[in-house]
């Protein structure tokens, strides 16, 4: 039974210490604002839960301005190609060379998350793990959180002037929000993704991209032991109608490259990702500031969501800062959403552009089927050539500008 009342007060309370959560506590301490993270998590837990991998060139830009890019600068490894495959030909797409050199940094969101909840530590930065965000009351003068402190089993409710909901799709901050207050917009697709991590040297220098009747296959890069691999599998199947024989089957069919070895090894992480777009609009709602994942959903396709998440805090923190220091009026808060949706929007874009490309088609009209693979054909070959299409992919592709 939770007993003994805790009461915190802040300036900016932060909810969730994803990536979101991390880059705009820093950023906050590192100009003064008082603030305090909290996560359901322990740090430990945090860590387990990384998922990406690819950083845009504008992420690491927006980063180093606040002096939170070391981490990227001094691990990441760089690329700037990646390879569109299909059973008639492969297209290496050299998107550096079209985007005036802009590279992918490579980096695990655990790492880097970790790293940054280091630096926001050591710069006595104020996290409470193992807290759990329960409920969000807005007043007029300020605004309360009510959490549990799971480990000494009590209730604390911190008081702030606002609220960052960096919380994740599935948090509370997303919840709190009366459903006329904003407008969301949501796409739902008839497919998923299979995403597989395993104990294996990646089998090329750069992502692959599959296009196959069968279905769209990746590869991507994380480091030398451990690649990550998804394929395109059907709403209805489970975990359990993928065996690990299969896993390589599919894979070593579907980005089949004459001459080409795909690497096995032992499969340690095996997992559906339901594919999703949504975004709410505005992302505040009175002193609650909605960031990452929290706000927009977007497909793991073209690799924004990290991303995203990371120039919201970025945005989000300038903006509190000048308001915390000049004392414009609060419409001045309005400039976060309108700074941010156009970006959203573009990689929602550009992403969704991407994955119809790549994605055998859904639906069972088999000519409707026959007419989108022409469809996806015709833009694999203008990304071959350094065609209008090709530009504005890779520029796309590399970071949002
Ligand atoms: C398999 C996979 C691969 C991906 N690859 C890429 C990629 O290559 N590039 C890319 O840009 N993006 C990628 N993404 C997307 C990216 O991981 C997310 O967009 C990103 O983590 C969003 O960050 P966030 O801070 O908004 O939320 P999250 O990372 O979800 O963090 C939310 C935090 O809030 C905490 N929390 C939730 N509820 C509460 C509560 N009630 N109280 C307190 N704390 C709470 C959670 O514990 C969590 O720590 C990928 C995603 C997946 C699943």
């Amino acid at each position: 039974m939770m007993t003994n009342f805790t009461h915190l007060k802040t300036s900016v309370c932060i909810l969730g210490c994803g990536p979101s959560g991390i880059v705009l506590g820093n950023i906050m301490l590192n100009n003064g604002i008082d603030c305090i993270i909290l996560d359901k998590y322990n740090r430990e837990e945090i860590y387990a839960r990384g998922r990406a991998g690819v950083i845009e060139i504008t992420t690491v830009q927006q980063l180093k301005k606040h002096h939170l890019a070391e981490p990227i600068l001094n691990n990441a490894y760089t690329h700037g190609t990646c390879e569109f495959r299909s059973p008639e030909k492969s297209i290496t797409f050299e998107y550096a060379s079209l985007t005036g050199g802009d590279v992918h940094y490579v980096y695990p969101q655990s790492d880097l998350n970790d790293d940054l909840i280091s630096m926001y530590l050591e710069r006595g930065g104020k996290l409470l793990f193992h807290h759990e965000g329960k409920k969000i009351v807005q007043n007029d003068d300020n605004v309360e959180i009510k959490c549990d402190d799971i480990d000494a089993e009590k209730p604390v409710t911190i008081q702030a002037d606002f609220v960052a909901g960096c919380d994740g799709y599935h948090g509370i901050a997303r919840q709190s929000i009366p459903p006329e207050a904003v407008e969301t917009y949501t796409k739902e697709y008839n497919y998923c993704w299979l995403a597989i991590l395993a104990y294996a040297p990646p089998s090329a220098q750069h992502p692959l991209y599959g296009v196959h009747p069968d279905g769209f296959s990746g590869h991507m890069l994380r480091n030398s032991k451990i690649s990550r691999y998804y394929l395109q599998i059907s709403n209805n199947d489970t975990l359990e109608d993928w065996s690990d024989d299969r896993i390589w089957a599919n894979l070593r069919k579907r980005l089949a490259k004459k001459g080409w070895k795909l690497n096995e090894g032992e499969i340690f992480q095996k997992r559906t990702m339901e594919l999703r777009n949504y975004v709410m609009e505005p992302m505040r709602y009175r002193r609650l500031f909605m960031a990452g994942d929290a706000a927009h959903i977007i497909t793991p396709m073209g690799g924004k969501g990290l991303n995203l998440a990371v120039q919201d805090a970025v945005v989000l923190a300038e903006t509190l800062i000048r308001y915390y220091q000049e004392n414009p009026d609060s419409s001045y808060l309005d400039r976060y959403s309108q700074i941010r949706l156009p970006y959203i929007w573009r990689a929602q874009a550009f992403s969704y552009s991407m994955l119809t490309m790549l994605h055998a088609p859904e639906g069972e009209d088999l000519e409707d089927v026959r007419f989108r693979l022409k469809l996806s054909q015709s833009k694999l070959e203008q990304l071959a050539t350094a065609s209008a299409f090709a530009k504005d992919f890779a520029r796309n592709y590399v970071g949002i500008v």
